[in-house]
């Protein structure tokens, strides 16, 4: 097909990657030259209301590290990236007038922050611009699945027994193409340091349970290592509780949540694994946690901003408290908990922390100290590696009881240290220097 002597430009959110990436994929197949854009817009570091900032140091890094990845991906393809520190709607339409774009690609996103930085876009735009937009960001494409977002089941195991029944998960997207590049084009500048984003160096801590790089490139030796070199899948479903080392898990989700990895990707590379190596409950399992990382997709689609809001999507009215010195010692690990102080001193120190680590102390900040589960997601909002609004909003709602528990649990902490880190290991390695300054 004969591409159009045009240049498109393909706008960047939290797809960070250049395999299968339809947007990429279709701007690369059908106009001549593609460039790229990355918006490090200063409101996603700035303090929030909770008085911590919206994105910290860890998060931060991680970005960059990836954002640097792309860039060099992009460029073996001819295509810039250049990466401003601005809004989105105040380089994009430069951008747009500068190179004579034709046409605009981007992940479509459904949350209220980010409709507000793609409208605000839009709003600047000729109508003469082509735009396309695409959920890039399932496993489940909701067009592949027999539901419809407003009778989306309120169970998870509704949802997920359906998808597994009458879903149907995509091919990967081809390759993009090789495209041409003018002469005339400014080189991108340098990246931005974490100091020129108003945050602090990070200083890596050797216990650290995810000591890895961000990018496409450091997803895809994550992969080989978990999967093809030392087999670890194979025991994900007996080893995804723990609290200590790199491979209890798979440690997919930073990757995941700025899109370095798809989804899609991984489901491929378990099913070659099933015929390659071996099928069984753990192999299954791995999928079934991507399916609950839709469902949260799925729930804030249907919900809108209700994750957001106290009552959640039950809206439940309960006595929730703001005590900022109950949140602080919650913070920075000085509860009567030692499990929930070495979990929050883990996420502190390495902007990581455990699956089963999330449910005790976010447990127990709604359930027992019953303080407003928001400033609790918020602050993880700032310092997970992995921090995805959907999952994390989702996952807190579900905890506090707001959310999509059918049971509304409540952890008990010290059962939970008893049978998940019964030699005190864990504990030990992150209440060392409180215990013995
Ligand atoms: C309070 C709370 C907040 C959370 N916030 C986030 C967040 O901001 N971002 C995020 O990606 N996950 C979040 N989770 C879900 C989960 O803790 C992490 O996805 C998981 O710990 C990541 O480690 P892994 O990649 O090794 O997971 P694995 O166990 O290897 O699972 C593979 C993948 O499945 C998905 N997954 C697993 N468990 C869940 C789950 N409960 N909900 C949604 N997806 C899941 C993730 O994409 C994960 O990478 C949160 C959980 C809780 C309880």
């Amino acid at each position: 097909m004969q591409k159009i002597k045009k240049t498109a430009l393909v706008w960047f959110r939290n797809d960070l990657r250049t395999q299968d990436h339809q947007n990429l994929t279709e701007a690369t197949q059908t106009y001549e030259r593609v460039i790229a854009f990355f918006s490090l817009d200063p409101k996603k570091f700035a303090p929030t209301v909770w008085g911590f900032k919206k994105t910290e140091k860890f998060r931060a890094q991680f970005l960059l590290e990836s954002l640097d990845d792309l860039r060099t991906q992009l460029w073996e393809l001819n295509i810039p990236l250049y990466v401003h520190q601005k809004a989105a709607a105040e380089s994009i339409p430069e951008l747009v007038e500068d190179f004579e774009i034709a046409a605009l690609y981007f992940q479509e996103e459904w949350t209220q922050e980010e409709v507000n930085v793609s409208n605000a876009v839009l709003q600047k735009l000729s109508p003469s611009i082509r735009i396309h937009q695409r959920k890039e960001q399932f496993l489940f494409h909701p067009e592949d699945v027999p539901i419809t977002i407003p009778n989306l089941p309120e169970v998870f195991t509704v949802f997920r027994k359906k998808c597994e029944k009458y879903g149907h998960i995509k091919t990967l997207a081809a390759a993009p193409e090789l495209c041409e590049r003018s002469s005339d084009w400014p080189l991108p500048k340098p990246l931005p340091s974490l100091i020129d984003l108003g945050l602090d160096e990070v200083s890596p801590d050797n216990r650290s349970a995810f000591p890895f790089q961000g990018g496409s490139k450091a997803a895809a030796d994550r992969l080989q290592h978990y999967f093809w070199d030392s087999k670890k899948l194979s025991y994900y479903k007996n080893t995804r509780n723990g609290l200590v080392g790199l491979d209890y898990s798979s440690k997919f989700s930073p990757w995941l949540a700025n899109g370095s990895l798809s989804p899609r990707t991984i489901y491929w590379a378990v099913k070659d694994y099933e015929k390659e190596i071996q099928k069984n409950s753990s192999t299954y399992w791995l999928v079934f946690e991507l399916i609950w990382r839709d469902y949260f997709k799925y729930v804030s689609l249907k919900h809108g901003n209700a994750l957001f809001q106290l009552g959640g999507i039950l809206k439940k009215s309960y006595q929730w408290k703001t005590d900022p010195t109950l949140f602080v010692d919650w913070a920075n690990g000085h509860t009567p908990e030692p499990f929930v102080n070495a979990n929050m001193i883990e996420l502190q120190k390495t902007g990581w922390m455990s699956n089963r680590g999330r449910q005790n102390v976010a447990s127990y900040f709604a359930k027992n100290l019953w303080l407003d589960w928001r400033m609790g997601a918020a602050y993880f909002e700032s310092l997970l590696l992995d921090y995805d609004v959907h999952s994390n909003y989702g996952n807190w709602m579900y905890v506090a009881g707001v959310g999509n528990d059918p049971r509304d649990r409540k952890f008990d902490v010290a059962w939970q240290a008893e049978r998940y880190d019964a030699d005190g290991k864990f504990q030990k390695r992150w209440l060392q220097q409180t215990l013995f300054p």
